[in-house]
């Protein structure tokens, strides 16, 4: 073939390939081009997912008549002049592709009437052509309807998914921007029935009840953090929902993430999110989170995909380790007050009577004098006598997150049976013994003066070079969590000293540091937690060892002021509770 010059239509149709994918993606461009269009009511109406008519009206600024057709038509944009005008865009369009795209792959009818003229236009094109342009009275605002959607492309109509796969998409789409502009009202229908509407007051959460149901909603906390700017870092704010971790889902795309007002897919930034809750939930299960990220429009380039959906960030760490923070400050906030909660709903009254640190002996009975938070302390006061020999001398005394349990015994050398105020638990050795190890190491962090079991004869450990580099670079942080290492050269490593939860596991070493050094390379920037984890991990009490009544009531009592004494540090599950109430019904008293 001789080189020529592609006509218009046929541009418009390739370039429709990368802005068009799908109809969620006609949807999100419509809707966008609402929203900035200052419309504060958006209707979406969809047929046959997509493919037979995607309708959005708004009562936006109109265009004006004299303007019509240039929309229509490539890079023709009234957002932006200059390439400067990227590092301070406030709208969601800039690059003046999306009407175009849309047109040239389907049959678009555009009414519009601009709000300072008195008569509207009507427009109708045809894979690209115009068909029909005349004026009509129209409300101000502009209502778009896109018919037979990839019509003349059959490649792309053949890659559509089945109808139910591509409303799900559409309706993902128009979930986040809702969310995103709560303040907009949004009624959205397919196939003639009502899927989504908000009211449009500005309250983010009038819409997330909306989307996720008034049940999840009680499980979700609110992420409201502002790290100001320091360093030449920029401020960034945090805000939104995010769910405690009794409440999670199997997938991550219920993790919703915006900047600026921007709904984006970024991976990373979503496992910033996912690792907030490292320790938490289980591996495999992931969190429902709605956050706002917002920092100034310098601090991002949003004009790195056409569809806009990803976006480079100048310094993405900063916007990963603030999203992190802020959602593990909210979550474990969150969780201990709904523990608390949950105590004070318990109706027995614990009368405890602490003999000897080992055998405390708990009587239980039904006076209704409920364990409120008072009464609680209470019955710590009399504790504290026997009990503060468990607990470090110097330190203060930390707060409870269990009721007080007694042990009872050990099933199958692997779970600790417990009897507390509401009922009985079981408790997996090997978890419990973890958590309290990882949050002991972590506690080292804060503690400049924790204690370092020195090695005396100074082991070496032979790594390979990225894992000792990985290592040398955290030192610092190493050393704050009492391992005291030097390096010996590029693979070498001089071991001076362990925390001392280590003092009796020195034969292990070599291991215990080479998967350090592996998560030390991951886990940025909670290496403080992935290390502990790790720690935790590889020394804690196995399954199979059969416990003394002196050390289980030991690891109970540390157990019962853990922050979090549900999970292990890798998310399993650490105590199975059988309330009274159940084991009544068990047994046909109930
Ligand atoms: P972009 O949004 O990137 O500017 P589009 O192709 O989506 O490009 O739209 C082209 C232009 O058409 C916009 O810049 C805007 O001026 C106008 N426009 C499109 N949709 C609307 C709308 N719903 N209300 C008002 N103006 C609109
Ligand atoms: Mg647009």
């Amino acid at each position: 073939m001789t080189i020529e010059r592609l006509s218009d239509i046929v541009i418009s149709q390739i370039a429709a390939g990368e802005v068009i994918e799908r109809p969620a993606s006609v949807v999100k461009e419509l809707i966008e081009n609402a929203l900035d269009a200052e419309a504060s009511a958006i209707q979406i109406s969809i047929l046959e997912g997509g493919k037979r008519l995607i309708r959005v009206s708004d009562n936006g600024t109109g265009i004006p008549a004299d303007q019509v057709e240039l929309a229509l038509t490539r890079h023709a944009t009234s957002k932006l002049r200059t390439a400067d005008d990227l590092n301070r865009l406030l709208t969601l369009g800039f690059r003046g592709e999306a009407l175009s795209s849309i047109a040239a792959v389907s049959r678009v009818t555009l009414t519009t009437r601009h709000r300072d003229e008195q008569i509207g236009t009507e427009i109708q094109l045809e894979g690209g052509a115009l068909i029909r342009q005349q004026p009509i009275g129209a409300p101000t605002g502009t209502v778009l309807s896109v018919e037979s959607l990839f019509f003349n492309t059959p490649a792309r109509l053949r890659f559509m998914k089945k109808e139910a796969t591509e409303k799900r998409y559409i309706n993902t789409i128009i979930t986040r921007y809702a969310m995103a502009y709560p303040d907009v009202r949004f009624v959205c229908e397919q196939d003639r029935r009502e899927v989504l509407h908000t009211v449009g007051r500005g309250q983010l959460a009038d819409v997330v009840v909306k989307v996720i149901g008034v049940d999840a909603f009680k499980k979700m906390v609110e992420v409201n953090a502002l790290e100001e700017s320091r360093n030449q870092m920029p401020s960034v704010r945090i805000s939104g929902y995010t769910s405690l971790p009794s409440l999670t889902r199997g997938d991550r795309t219920q993790i919703a993430l915006f900047v600026n007002g921007r709904w984006i897919q970024d991976s990373k930034l979503t496992y910033a999110i996912i690792q907030a809750y490292s320790g938490l939930i289980p591996t495999e299960r992931y969190p429902i989170a709605i956050l706002m990220i917002e920092v100034s429009t310098d601090e991002v380039d949003v004009n790195v995909h056409p569809t806009k959906a990803e976006v480079r960030f100048r310094q993405p760490e900063r916007i990963f380790a603030a999203l992190q923070r802020g959602v593990r400050e909210a979550i474990t906030q969150g969780n201990f007050d709904q523990r608390r909660f949950e105590h004070v709903r318990s109706s027995y009254t614990i009368e405890t009577t602490a003999h000897d640190s080992w055998n405390s002996h708990i009587q239980l009975d039904l006076d209704l004098q409920a364990t409120t938070g008072e009464a609680s302390s209470e019955h710590e006061g009399r504790f504290s006598a026997s009990e503060t020999d468990l607990q470090n001398p110097n330190g203060p005394k930390k707060p409870r997150t269990l009721p007080p349990l007694r042990v009872v015994g050990q099933v199958g050398a692997m779970y600790i049976v417990a009897e507390g105020p509401a009922g009985m638990y079981l408790i997996d050795q090997n978890a419990a013994h973890a958590r309290i190890l990882y949050e002991t190491v972590l506690e080292r962090l804060q503690d400049e003066h924790a204690q370092v079991h020195d090695i005396p004869n100074s082991e070496t450990v032979e790594l390979s070079p990225d894992a000792a580099h990985n290592l040398e670079r955290n030192l610092p942080l190493l050393n704050k969590l009492g391992l005291r290492l030097e390096t010996f050269g590029p693979t070498t490593l001089i071991v001076r000293g362990v925390p001392q939860e280590l003092a009796d596991k020195t034969h292990q070493l070599q291991s215990l540091i080479q998967s350090i050094a592996d998560v030390v390379f991951e886990a940025q920037p909670e290496i403080g937690e992935a290390i502990a984890a790790t720690i935790a991990h590889q020394i804690a009490l196995k399954a199979g060892q059969i416990l003394s009544s002196e050390q289980m009531t030991t690891m109970i009592r540390q157990l019962e002021r853990c922050k979090q004494p549900h999970t292990a540090p890798d998310g399993r599950t650490i105590l199975i509770h059988l309330s009274g109430d159940q084991l009544a019904r068990e047994f046909g008293r109930g």
